[in-house]
C-alpha cells in the first residue's frame, strides 16, 4: 500500500495506540485510510473539523455479561457486545455475530466497515455491530433460546427503532433473531417491528431479506460483466462457505447461467462439476445443521477435500463469503493461476490486505465487502421501511429494489474512483464515496 497522507498517517498512530491488540480493526482501519488521500487533499474542511479521527471512535460501546443455564443444568457465561459506531445518517445498524471467535476488536472491524456499506446503500442508516462469544454449535433449540433471551435481557435498553436496529450474521439467523424479538417484545411491551430486521415473513420481516446478501454480491458481479459485454453464461464459480450468503449466492448464479463447482465449511470443502446440488445444500446446512462432507453421500459426482484450501479450484469468478481473513497471499496466488478475473467479497474482510494487494497487480477486478455485500443491510433498510409504513411488498418488487440499489452502488463506486483518479479501482471507489456522504453528514451536525 502507497505511504499514508501525513494527516492521516497521524489518525491512524492514534488508533493504535487507543486500541492494542486489535488487529482486525486495525487493518480495516487502514485499508480505508488507505483510499482516502486525494480526499483530504481537496477537502481539507475534514481533517480541520477532525472527521476522521471521530469516526474512527465509536459513539458507544457496551459489554456485558450474558448468565444463561444449559441443558444439563450448568450455569454458562458468555460475553456480549454492541459498538454503536457512528449515527450520522441514521439509526445505528447491523447484524450481531455469535461465533466463539467474537471480542470488541472484532466487533469495531465489523462496525467500522458497516459505517461505510451503508453510507454505499444509500439509506438512512449508521453504523453499529454486535454479538456474542456464544458458540451456537451443537446447543440445543432450548439453549439457543435461553441464551437469546439473556443476551436481550441487556441488549433491550440500547436498541429500538429510532436507535439502533440490529439484525443477523454468522451464527444468528431466522431463528435466533425469532428468540431475540419475542424478549426484546416481552420486555418492552411493545411490538415494535422495527426495532430487529431479519424477522420471519410472518411477523413484520421483509421477503427476500435471508436471499438478499447473496443475491446482492452477484448483482454487481452481472453489473461489472455487464460492462465488459459479458455475462454468467458459462462461468465457472467457487463460493466458500455454505452458509447464508454462499447458499444465496450459489442460488443467484445458478439462475443466471453460471456454474458453481466448490463450496465449503470449516470441515473443508466439496467439488461438483456437475454444479452445486443447491437444495441439498439447504438441507444439510439450513435443515440439518450438518457438514457440507455429507453431501458425496448423496452425489456420486462430488468429492470432499479436508486440509486444503476451496481456492485451489480453478474458476473464472470468486466469491469468499466464509469469513474474515480466510484467503491470504498464498490463496490469491492460486485463483489468479487458475485463470480468475473477478473477486468479490460476499463476507466481511475475507481478503487479507496481501492478497489484494496480488489481485491489484494481477489485474484481477476486486469488490470489497463494503460494496458487494451491502445487499443485506440495503435489505434489512427496506424491512425497516416496510415495518414503518405497515407495509409489506412482494418478492419480485423487493427483488428489483435490491437489483436496483446494486446497480446504484456500482456506479456510485466506478464514477467515484474516476473522479479521485483510480478508474477501475473498487476499493477506493466504495471507501471514498462511502466516506464522503458520512463526513458530509458530519460536518453538518457540528461537532457532537
Ligand atoms: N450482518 C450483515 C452485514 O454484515 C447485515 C446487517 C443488517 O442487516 O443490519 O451487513
Amino acid at each position: 500500500m502507497a505511504r499514508l497522507h501525513e494527516r492521516l498517517s497521524e489518525v491512524y498512530a492514534e488508533v493504535l495506540d487507543r486500541n492494542p491488540g486489535e488487529g482486525e480493526f486495525h487493518q480495516a482501519v487502514i485499508e480505508v485510510l488507505g483510499s482516502l488521500g486525494p480526499v483530504v487533499v481537496k477537502h481539507p474542511e475534514y481533517t480541520d473539523a477532525g472527521v476522521i479521527r471521530r469516526l474512527c471512535e465509536p459513539e458507544r460501546q457496551i459489554i456485558f455479561r450474558v448468565p444463561w443455564v444449559d441443558d444439563s443444568g450448568r450455569v454458562q457465561i458468555n460475553r456480549g457486545f454492541r459498538v454503536e459506531f457512528n449515527s450520522a445518517l441514521g439509526p445505528y445498524k447491523g447484524g450481531l455475530r455469535f461465533h466463539p471467535s467474537v471480542n470488541v476488536g472484532i466487533v469495531k472491524f465489523l462496525g467500522f466497515e458497516q459505517i461505510f456499506k451503508n453510507s454505499l446503500t444509500g439509506m438512512p442508516i449508521g453504523g453499529g455491530k454486535g454479538g456474542s462469544d456464544f458458540d451456537p454449535k451443537g446447543r440445543s433449540d432450548g439453549e439457543v433460546m435461553r441464551f437469546c433471551q439473556a443476551f436481550m435481557t441487556e441488549l433491550y435498553r440500547h436498541i429500538g427503532e429510532y436507535t439502533d436496529v440490529p439484525a443477523g450474521d454468522i451464527g444468528v439467523g431466522g431463528r435466533e433473531i425469532g428468540y431475540l424479538f419475542g424478549q426484546y417484545k416481552r420486555i418492552t411491551n411493545r411490538y415494535e417491528s422495527g426495532a430487529l430486521t431479519g424477522k420471519g415473513i410472518a411477523w413484520g420481516g421483509s421477503q427476500m431479506r435471508r436471499e438478499a446478501t447473496g443475491y446482492g454480491a452477484v448483482f454487481f458481479v452481472r453489473e461489472i460483466l455487464r460492462n465488459r459485454r459479458d455475462s454468467f453464461e458459462g462461468k465457472r464459480v467457487v463460493v466458500s462457505g455454505s452458509g447464508n450468503v454462499a447458499i444465496y449466492a450459489m442460488e443467484k448464479v445458478t439462475e443466471l447461467g453460471g456454474t458453481v463447482v466448490a463450496c465449503s465449511d470449516s470441515s473443508g470443502f466439496i467439488v461438483d462439476e456437475k454444479g452445486v446440488d443447491l437444495d441439498l445444500v439447504k438441507e444439510i446446512k439450513e435443515v440439518r445443521r450438518a457438514r457440507i462432507s455429507e453431501y458425496v453421500d448423496y452425489r456420486g459426482t462430488a468429492h470432499h477435500v479436508e486440509d486444503r484450501s476451496v481456492w485451489e479450484v480453478g474458476c473464472d469468478i470468486a466469491v469468499p463469503c466464509a469469513t474474515q481473513n480466510e484467503l491470504d497471499a498464498a490463496d490469491a496466488a492460486s485463483l489468479i493461476g487458475g485463470g480468475c478475473s473477478i473477486v468479490a467479497e460476499g463476507a466481511n474482510m475475507p481478503c487479507t490486505p496481501e492478497a489484494i494487494g496480488s489481485f491489484t497487480d494481477a489485474g484481477v477486478t476486486f469488490v470489497p465487502g463494503k460494496a458487494a455485500n451491502a445487499g443485506g443491510v440495503a435489505t434489512s433498510a427496506l424491512e425497516m421501511q416496510q415495518n414503518a409504513s405497515r407495509d409489506s411488498w412482494t418478492f419480485e418488487h423487493t427483488e428489483e429494489r435490491l437489483a436496483e440499489i446494486m446497480r446504484g452502488i456500482h456506479d456510485r463506486c466506478a464514477e467515484t474512483a474516476d473522479e479521485y483518479g483510480s478508474p477501475g479501482d473498487f476499493v477506493a471507489g466504495a471507501n471514498i464515496a462511502g466516506f464522503i456522504q458520512v463526513a458530509d453528514a458530519m460536518l453538518a451536525l457540528g461537532v457532537i
